[in-house]
């Protein structure tokens, strides 16, 4: 389709709405989408609640690891 343009590989339909907070992993910073299943991990530090998703097991075991 588009030649010699540069072109985003991911997110090809997304025109319904703008600039959604797409959720993002908290290891390799991959998009996740809303409607997909991923883990998730939760952290309790000086009083903040802070609520970590990854894209995949692989990443939140990575994110563990000191
Ligand atoms: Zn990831």
């Amino acid at each position: 389709m588009a030649e010699g343009d540069s072109s985003a590989p991911d997110d090809p339909s997304e025109t319904g709405g703008e600039a959604t907070e797409a959720t993002r992993c908290a290891t390799c910073g991959a998009r996740i989408g809303s409607t997909a299943w991923h883990p998730v991990a939760a952290r309790f530090d000086d009083g903040e609640f802070t609520l970590y998703a990854f894209c995949s097991i692989e990443c939140r075991e990575e994110w563990n690891r000191p």
